[in-house]
């Protein structure tokens, strides 16, 4: 028998590489999406196959279908498009996950949640455990998001509790790779996008500020790991990110000189609330879903600046 899997917010950047992994390893999959940052492109080469099914459809609505897993990523992102309408974020991360959580209930699916690092918000603790509790304003221009991922977090966590829900929590450190939309506002893209183009490199505040960056693939296989973890009583939250951190203004040189471009950088106010920090510990998912990155940034730019290159 195929496992029926539910993957909301399928056609968006991380979605539809987890719909692809998905069919690969045989399961029947249902898409479901409202469009709102996804793109049907990164779904079509799947429209025909007998095992794929879209359904256009906002998750804060309620949803029926019959499944055996649901991976839960159905939000936008980016905080150009998280902060474009900021109470429908909201709206779609707690009412998302609640309508997941009910529809997991009713079929007794195991469910999955697509967390992040924002959770930590600010960090005051340098690099991130899990059990570290966040630094989050609860009233800025990041907070539909961080505090909506909070509250689904909260859900999640009630529903085993009260309800004996077998649930999953990954949290996501920011990924980067092919699929991510031209327009999409984060750091990656728009530098690689602006080098390509041989416009202006566009760092905000300084460039000291760190992320770290992980390759697609790598966080795909650990979702799934975590998702497949034959330890019930494990619900994590559980890291998934690569430990390598960079300044954005490393990462402005490095894309420099891996395009080749003539592009300058040029600097731009720093966002409200923008972390100074960010860095995951991983030794949980080391330990428990035997899993590391193994994709490092100049290999994983290489491929995005690839995939980048078709459209300009
Ligand atoms: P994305 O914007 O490409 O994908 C989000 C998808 O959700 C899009 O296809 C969008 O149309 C869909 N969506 C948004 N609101 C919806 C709604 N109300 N109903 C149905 N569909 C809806 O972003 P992504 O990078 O692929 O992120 C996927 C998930 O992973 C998100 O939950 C995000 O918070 C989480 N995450 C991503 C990162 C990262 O670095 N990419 C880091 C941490 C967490
Ligand atoms: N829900 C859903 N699909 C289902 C079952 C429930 O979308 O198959 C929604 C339901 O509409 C509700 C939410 O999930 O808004 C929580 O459902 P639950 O049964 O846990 O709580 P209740 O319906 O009692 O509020
Ligand atoms: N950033 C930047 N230039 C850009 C886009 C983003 O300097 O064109 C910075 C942003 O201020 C933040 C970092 O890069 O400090 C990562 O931003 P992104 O939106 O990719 O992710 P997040 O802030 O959610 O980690």
């Amino acid at each position: 028998m195929r496992k029926r899997v539910l993957v909301t917010g399928g056609a968006g950047f991380l979605g539809s590489h987890l719909c692809d992994k998905l069919i690969h390893e045989g399961s029947d999959v249902i898409c479901v999406d409202n469009l709102f940052t996804g793109n049907k492109d990164n779904i079509r080469h799947l429209l025909g196959n007998p095992y794929f099914e879209f359904i256009r459809h906002d998750v804060t609505m309620p949803l029926y279908v019959e499944v055996d897993q649901i991976y839960n990523l159905a939000c936008p992102a980016s905080p150009v498009h998280y902060q474009y309408d900021p109470i429908q974020t909201g709206k779609t991360s707690v009412l998302g996950a609640l309508n997941m959580l009910g529809l997991a209930r009713r079929v007794k699916a195991r469910i999955l949640q697509a967390s992040t690092s924002e959770v930590y918000g600010d960090p005051e603790v340098h690099p991130q455990p899990e059990h570290y509790r966040g630094c989050v304003n609860p009233i800025g221009i990041r907070s539909c998001y961080d505090e909506g991922k909070r509250m689904a977090e909260t859900l999640f966590f009630d529903y085993k509790r009260q309800e004996n829900l077998d649930i999953k929590v990954v949290r996501i450190f920011n990924t980067y790779g092919p699929r991510m939309s031209m327009n999409d506002g984060r750091v990656v893209s728009n530098f690689i996008v602006q080098a390509l183009k041989g416009e202006d490199i566009t760092i905000y505040g300084d460039g000291s500020q760190t992320r770290s960056f992980q390759y697609v693939d790598d966080l795909i296989e650990g979702m799934y790991r975590m998702m497949n973890n034959s330890r019930e009583d494990f619900s994590g939250p559980v890291n998934i990110g690569n430990p390598g951190e960079f300044t954005i203004k490393q990462l402005a040189e490095k894309v420099l000189e891996m395009t080749g471009s003539p592009s300058k950088i040029i600097y731009k106010p720093l966002p409200a609330d923008d972390p100074v920090q960010r860095r995951p510990v991983i030794d949980l998912a080391v330990q428990e879903l035997k899993w590391e990155p193994r994709i490092d940034l100049d290999e994983g730019l290489e491929k995005t600046i690839d995939y980048f290159r078709q459209f300009i």
